[in-house]
């Protein structure tokens, strides 16, 4: 007989998971295996819109899944035709392609910019994108980053991704030439630590994009579907982009993406794109579920006053134990730690029941579920005040 195998050891090993085994969530809380509760401020690297297990989704899904399944792609099925009527409505989009993650949205706002620089460019094809910026882990997606780490990962890349700087217009004038059609960029880079673009720089590159006949992508991916206190975050920044991707939060916890165009800009022919489970019904019925609710002023109003709340809260720990500013918008925040703490605290917070997370070695970022209550912020920020202060007793002792 062979030793048996560890289950942990059955997965492909692609990142460093704690061991803990989760087996249930409500709300902003999760449960795992031996019963021990977390209170989670992370919500699937914000995609529970709605927190974990809401209602509405499990409904939706339930009642779905006994009507119809998926009937293929080349066909047209009620939910998506909701799911792309209420998108539509909400924005200045007029089409929309789904799709199943957020690198495979891109991946076709990568497509759809090239097939507009072969129709109306003279074949032009290159994207500029920016330093930090993150867009997915497909070959082409991986190539659009800006983020150290993957520039040695998967040679060659795919050409025609050149990289400007986050807030700097003249970076970006600079980099366009005749084989330029595109500029794409997440109004707050996410993963390289909640950077936000600046309204300003947006209204900007909205100007220079238009007057030099270039596509503008925005990847909103995480800072949509309310997430920063707006149904997308570029109607709160007054800008509209031609192409819109969203991904994360638009299914509440279910695999589903989205890729919306302006009409000049949805070009695509058939053949040009598509996919197997693309726009099937079970995960557009979760999608509309979510939107109908998000795009809700009130609840938009709650996310903005609770990100502002949040926001200050973690003011206060930081003026208190010596830290950084505080960035981001709506529920997207993260505070700076000036220090590479961000690994310990993340572990320290988990030993303790509170999932956080840390993009960056110095610093955390702060994703709760859009419905997240005030006597979670309390508890939260309570439990943050007593790592700092043990990790500042630490220090001193060191
Ligand atoms: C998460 C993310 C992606 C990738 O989405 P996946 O669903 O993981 O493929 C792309 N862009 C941004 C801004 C993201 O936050």
């Amino acid at each position: 007989m062979t030793a048996a195998i560890h289950p942990f050891d059955t997965l492909m090993d692609i990142t460093a998971r704690p061991p803990v085994v989760f087996v249930r969530g409500q709300g902003s809380w999760l449960w795992d295996d031996s019963g021990r509760r977390y209170l989670d401020f992370v919500q699937g690297w914000a995609v529970n819109s709605l927190g974990h297990s809401p209602a509405v989704i499990a409904d939706a899904l339930a009642v779905q899944a006994k009507d119809l399944l998926t009937p293929s792609p080349a066909f047209y099925n009620a939910p998506s035709l909701k799911l792309a009527q209420l998108l539509v409505a909400n924005s200045g989009f007029d089409q929309v392609f789904f799709a199943n993650s957020g690198a495979e949205a891109n991946e076709g706002a990568i497509k759809l910019a090239r097939k507009f620089g072969t129709l109306h460019r003279d074949g032009a094809y290159e994207i500029i994108t920016f330093t930090g910026a993150f867009h997915g882990r497909t070959l082409a997606t991986m190539s659009a980053c800006g983020k150290k780490a993957f520039e040695p990962l998967f040679e060659p890349k795919v050409p025609g991704f050149p990289k400007a700087t986050l807030n700097d217009l003249a970076s970006v004038e600079r980099l366009i030439g005749d084989n330029t059609v595109a500029v794409m960029l997440e109004p707050i880079q996410g993963e390289a630590g909640v950077w936000p673009a600046t309204d300003a720089f947006l209204r900007d590159l909205r100007g220079l994009t238009k007057a030099r006949g270039l596509l503008l992508i925005f990847d909103e991916i995480q800072t949509g579907i309310g997430r920063t206190g707006h149904l997308f975050h570029h109607q709160g920044a007054g800008v509209t982009p031609d192409i819109m991707t969203l991904g994360k939060g638009i299914g509440g916890g279910v695999p589903l993406a989205a890729l919306l165009a302006t009409r000049e800009a949805s070009c695509f022919a058939h053949g040009d794109q598509g996919g197997t489970f693309n726009g099937n019904p079970l995960m557009c019925a979760a999608g509309a579920a979510i939107v109908e609710q998000v795009r809700q002023p009130a609840f938009l109003k709650t996310v903005r006053d609770n990100g502002q709340h949040l926001a200050s809260e973690l003011q206060r720990i930081s003026a208190r134990h010596g830290l950084g500013e505080v960035r981001g918008q709506g529920l997207l925040l993260a505070l700076d730690l000036k220090r590479p703490i961000g690994a310990a605290i993340v572990a320290q917070a988990l030993d303790e029941g509170l999932l956080l997370n840390a993009p960056q070695p110095d610093a955390l970022r702060f994703m709760p579920a859009l419905n997240v209550t005030r006597e979670e912020i309390a508890e939260m920020i309570a439990s943050l005040d007593s790592i700092l202060r043990r990790s500042g007793a630490a220090r001193c002792v060191n």
